[in-house]
């Protein structure tokens, strides 16, 4: 059985290492308490009759065999490493939630026709080296030489921690990267980290797509000048103009009703920046992410064409630095079919929705069919302390993740 006790427990276990004194969690990837949180974590792999290893890459691999001994694995996988200060449930709950799903398979003695690999991704978050999802982009194989010589803020290379963390990291292409086709398919569990199952009342729900985050900045400069002197009429005042620039990235976002689409702008820098100076230049950033990479596209450009407006308007020049463009990936529609189905047998009427925030599964995408599951999380908080989901609705993800499981390791 899926034992809802069993999962509340290993992830309360797992959250003292590296427990803040406000209840979060700071646990880095490679640090000493990813070691030791490896370290546990492998307990239970074993206890789950799994093989266990660390790869090149730092990623925490346990594996079972199937009765075939050439099929491709079914893969589960999340991580464990946090942001600074964050939950215990984000990435856990995908790695503890696959773990309970082999030893579910022991416990009632099925032996699968294909292996079971579970396994917990190396810095999914970026919180110590600032580039994450590294441990999936070794495994698909995008990784650079670049990421290897990245520092963390003591100044260690990602390379050097690998090392001292016992690995071989020149070892990365040959032992980690893998290849289309060599998984069956890759399932993810992961709290939502947003509100729409807790609105929707909802414990569980499937996943159906990841939305691809664009990242620019754009610059408006005008004239700084005299808050004293200068009259309203003879300004050209930077702010203004980047304001009605903010404002219309809500608008046009919120004109495309019933969409997924969000965007943020998150970061503003004034100059010169003084309280009796008109503003001269602003730089400010925008986050656009959507499910349709077409539709992001255009509000992307919507909101490129209002700029220019708004600034030959104002007498202001405008500039645009596309930072990222990453394309939205979509689960596989045969495995979002039988989640379904798995789901209407447990009675679960499990909504679906897009996922706006990135995780490994985006990447290993590349490799097979993508599935994601999705827990109700509390108030949609994540990324902080508060985070929390009840362990009875992990109960009932893990158990549609197990269903699923089982469907693709049988065939
Ligand atoms: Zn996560």
């Amino acid at each position: 059985m899926i034992s809802a006790s069993r999962l509340q427990e290993r992830i309360e276990t797992l959250g003292k290492i590296g427990q803040t004194p406000d209840g979060g969690v700071t646990r880095v990837a490679l640090s000493k308490e990813d070691q030791e949180a490896q370290a546990l974590v492998s307990v239970w792999m074993e206890q789950a009759g799994m093989r266990v290893y660390v790869d090149p890459a730092g990623n925490l691999i346990g594996r079972i065999d199937g009765k075939s001994k050439t099929a491709e694995p079914v893969v589960i996988g999340s991580h464990i490493d946090s942001v600074i200060n964050g939950g215990k449930f984000d990435g856990t709950i995908g790695v503890i939630g696959g773990i309970e799903v082999v030893q579910h398979l022991k416990e009632e003695a099925v032996e699968p026709l294909r292996p079971i690999e579970v396994v917990a991704f190396c810095e999914e978050e970026g919180s110590r080296f600032q580039s994450g999802l590294f441990g999936s982009r070794a495994m698909i194989g995008t990784f650079s030489e670049q990421d290897l010589l990245i520092k963390d803020k003591q100044g260690i290379t990602r390379r050097e921690a690998l090392i001292r963390f016992g690995l071989d990291p020149d070892k990365i292409k040959e032992e980690v990267t893998r290849s289309k086709g060599d998984l069956a398919a890759y399932l993810e569990m992961h709290i939502e980290q947003g509100p729409i199952l807790e609105k929707m009342g909802a414990p569980v729900g499937i996943v159906t797509g990841i939305a691809g985050p664009s990242w620019m900045e754009i610059v408006v400069e005008g004239k700084a000048g005299h808050a004293g002197t200068l009259p309203m009429g003879l300004r050209k005042d930077a702010l203004l103009g980047a304001g009605e620039i903010i404002l219309s990235v809500e608008e046009i976002c919120l004109s495309h009703k019933d969409t997924p689409i969000v965007g943020t702008v998150g970061h503003v820098e004034v100059l010169p920046g003084g309280s009796n100076i008109v503003p001269g230049r602003v730089a400010f950033s925008v986050d656009i992410r959507d499910i349709d990479v077409s539709r992001r596209n255009d509000v992307i450009d919507q909101v490129k064409t209002r700029a220019r407006e708004i600034c030959e308007k104002r007498g202001l020049r405008v500039s645009f630095n596309e930072r990222i463009r990453i394309n939205p990936v979509q689960c596989s529609p045969s495995i979002v079919d039988v989640m379904r189905a798995q789901s209407r047998e447990m009675n679960l009427g499990c909504p679906e929705l897009v996922s706006g925030a990135g995780h490994d599964a985006q990447l290993i995408a590349a490799l097979t069919d993508m599935g994601m599951i999705f827990v109700r999380c509390k108030d949609g908080v994540s990324h902080n302390p508060e985070e929390f989901a009840e362990a009875v609705d992990i109960a009932l993800g893990t158990e549609l993740l197990s269903r699923v499981v089982l469907h693709y390791a049988m065939q």
